[in-house]
């Protein structure tokens, strides 16, 4: 019997006013559901919160991707001052709408990786540290279709992206490059493939289970653990 082959969708960098409705029009569409990765200067732009809400209410997941999506936790001069405005500064934002806290939920953070490239930028140790303490899951990817770079293109390159990858975690961005106007036909295609969406994740790419360390992050930070 043929395993049913399970894809993890995530949208990042919103919520996008006229974007993220399209977005949420086409999963409910097709009875699939996604983390949406919200940024906090999105979140707090007029009509931000409100995405994010129906989101939630539409059985999506919301998580966490820092305040301003402009500097990467490995590289700031003073890693507890970007820890505070980057991730603690819009935790209430977000787990508002995501109905978490530190004792409820699970809460979930993508950090900013500066074009998708995993490298050791991506964390520092107070970081690391900070999203332990407060009981995050972290969740990575491993399948980045470039949709910013080819809103065009990325639904064939997401496909075979989506075929060869045993649990894709795939990254897309609802933001106004253009792209989502193809989200329709890449969960037309994903169907095509007999693939099932799902709101779980791998292990592979969760370094942070509720605060509990799963494997060594030495490859994403520069700091010594
Ligand atoms: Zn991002």
């Amino acid at each position: 019997m043929a395993v049913t082959k399970r894809v993890t969708l995530t949208f990042d960098n919103g919520p996008t006013p006229g974007v993220t409705e399209q977005v949420l029009d086409a999963l409910a569409h097709h009875s699939a559901r996604a983390t949406f990765f919200v940024v906090g200067s999105q979140l707090r732009q007029p009509g931000g919160r409100e995405l994010a809400e129906r989101a939630a209410a539409e059985g999506h997941r919301i998580g966490h991707h820092t305040a301003t999506h402009t500097l990467q936790l490995g590289v700031a001069e003073d890693a507890e001052a970007a820890v505070r405005t980057e991730i603690a500064a819009v935790e209430p934002d977000v787990d508002t709408v995501a109905g978490t806290s530190a004792t409820h939920g699970e809460r979930l953070f993508r950090p900013y990786a500066a074009g998708g490239v995993l490298d050791k930028r991506v964390f520092s140790t107070a970081a690391i540290r900070y999203l332990q303490e407060h009981h995050y899951t972290c969740v990575l990817w491993n399948t980045v279709p470039r949709d910013w770079e080819d809103p065009t293109g990325w639904v064939e390159t997401a496909l075979a992206a989506v075929a060869r990858t045993e649990w894709p975690v795939v990254v897309l961005h609802d933001l106004a490059t253009g792209a989502m106007t193809r989200l329709p036909e890449f969960l037309d295609g994903l169907a095509a493939l007999g693939a099932e969406t799902v709101t779980e994740y791998p292990g592979s790419c969760v370094p942070i289970k509720q605060g509990r360390l799963q494997f060594s992050l030495s490859h994403l930070t520069d700091g010594v653990d």
